[in-house]
């Protein structure tokens, strides 16, 4: 029998799997669909590599064993907050990766002899994995750090900041060319060391230099990055597998980089340029000064403020998920639904700390796919809504992304709640958001406040409505 022949066959399902995987992934109801397809292509990808394979099983079966129970008890272990800093430390380790195969690679002389211009492809291909692999393992890691506030989010930036990049990425390619010719000649190791350590130090700066309310951008970014550098370990291990699977990952996470952009309004080309985010790098205290009072509200009084009401609008935040109140959310909107009140979800893009994670929670608590709404789709509807229950959202309702030129968030697009009769805040204090901005909204003569934690508040609210 062929193996060869029977595991390109499986690579090739498997890649099919993987496209129908994203494509599901796309839409809330077929994203259970997708997930089984992604699981059924590694399954396959994994069986195939295993077949295909003839060298030291012993090791390969260790790293099989270690690394599935790593992945199994850290993925039962994690609890939903902490799934962006996860995924961070995740694309981390496919940045190690590529650097580690990229090193062994080109020290394995013994395992390619090429000569020539297909040498020197091998080597840029070499160069090129292990600069995308340091870049993507070291900016993964701040990422994580900041995702997990083990570090500030304040952005670092540096004097010069830009000539700085620029010195770096024209030294990069001066050691470029050095490596190649070096390699040529059977050496190369040092050009190689030393751009891997200045592709770290440009990771760490890359990620560090961002502020907070950037750093969606720089989750979907690096996203793309772990993608790349798949792709570019597919290269140097000869790999077709890896090669379009890293493609796919790397272009679905630029798209989504993309998206992100769009919806911070931020652009696209400066962000890739590194260019961007620190909003001046101050955070602004929003409104400056005096604000005026809060007012807060009880339980009580919001459950009836909600249950007069006909249109009602939930925007959930970040402190949703804190709080786990997905689920209490959804048996107040079926309470309120009963009572003949029309109960809509408001998602903002950039909501909680990774994309989509709002819309994770909702479908996790059940809640009907129909009633939840994007941003652009809803924004404009706020005049007609009797009350805005904004629930541990905080950056994404913040009025001086559109008032304040000098704020970190300025010009990033924002539920419009304040439009409607009634905003009702959920949050345990006056405490700033992930940007560190002040939010005008808390003070607006029709906001109310409902401090505590948002589970609790809700179990209070569901209680009132009985
Ligand atoms: P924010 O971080 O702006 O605000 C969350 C609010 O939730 C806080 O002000 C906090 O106030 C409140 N909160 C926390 N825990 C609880 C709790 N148990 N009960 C009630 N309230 C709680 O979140 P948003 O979703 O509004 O905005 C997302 C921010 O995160 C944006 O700045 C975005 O740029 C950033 N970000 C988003 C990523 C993404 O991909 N979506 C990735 C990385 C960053 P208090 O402490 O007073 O309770």
């Amino acid at each position: 029998m062929d193996w060869e022949q029977i595991s390109k066959a499986a690579y090739l399902g498997s890649i099919v799997l993987f496209i129908l995987a994203l494509g599901g992934l796309s839409h809330p109801e077929t994203a259970r669909r997708g997930n089984l397809y992604g699981i059924l292509g590694m399954t396959v990808a994994l069986i195939a590599t295993l077949a295909f394979i003839t060298g030291n099983y012993a090791v390969l079966l260790v790293g099989l064993v270690a690394g599935g129970t790593l992945g199994l008890v850290l993925a039962r272990r994690v609890q939903m907050t902490q799934m962006p800093e996860l995924v961070a430390i995740l694309h981390s380790l496919v940045g190690l990766a590529a650097v580690l195969v990229g090193f062994a690679t080109f020290l394995d002389v013994e395992g390619h002899q090429y000569e020539g211009a297909e040498k020197t492809i091998h080597d840029v291909e070499i160069y090129l994995g292990i600069l995308i692999g340091a870049v993507t393992f070291s900016g993964s890691v701040i990422a994580f750090l900041k995702l997990s506030a083990r570090i500030g989010g304040k952005p670092l930036t540096l004097p010069a900041r830009h000539w700085l990049n620029l010195g770096l990425l024209i030294v990069t390619i001066v050691l470029g060319v050095i490596f190649v010719r070096q390699s040529a000649a059977g050496d190369g190791l040092n050009p190689l060391l030393i751009m891997a350590v200045i592709a770290l130090l440009f990771g760490i700066h890359m990620v560090m230099a961002i502020g907070g309310a950037d750093m969606p951008v720089v989750v979907s970014m690096l996203n793309s990055y772990s993608g790349w550098a798949a792709a570019a370990t597919g290269f140097m291990l000869k790999n077709d597998l890896l090669i379009v699977v890293g493609a796919l990952v790397g272009s679905s996470g630029a798209i989504l980089s993309y998206i992100m952009c769009r919806a911070m309004n931020r652009k696209f080309l400066a962000v890739i340029a590194g260019g961007f985010g620190s909003g001046g790098g101050e955070a602004s205290k929003g409104g400056g000064g005096e604000q005026g009072e809060a007012v807060s509200i009880s339980a009580e009084e919001t459950a009836e403020l909600m249950g007069e009401a006909k249109e009602v609008m939930i925007i959930p935040g970040y402190g949703m998920a804190v709080a786990q109140a997905q689920h209490t959310v959804n048996e107040m909107t079926k309470a309120l639904r009963g009572k003949g009140v029309n109960v809509r979800f408001g998602i903002h893009p950039v909501a909680g700390r990774m994309p989509g994670h709002m819309n994770v929670l909702l479908a996790e608590a059940k809640v009907p796919y129909d009633i939840v709404f994007e941003m652009d789709e809803i924004n404009e509807d706020f005049p007609d809504i009797d009350v805005s229950v904004v629930i541990g959202a905080n950056d994404i309702v913040n009025p001086s992304a559109l008032d304040e030129p000098d704020s970190p968030i300025a010009g990033m697009p924002v539920l419009e709640c304040w439009k409607g009769r009634t905003t009702i805040v959920l949050k345990r204090s006056m405490a700033t958001g992930y940007a560190g901005v002040e939010n005008p909204l808390f003070f607006k003569e029709n906001t109310r406040m409902l401090f505590g934690d948002a589970r609790e508040s809700l179990e209070g609210v569901l209680k009132a409505l009985d």
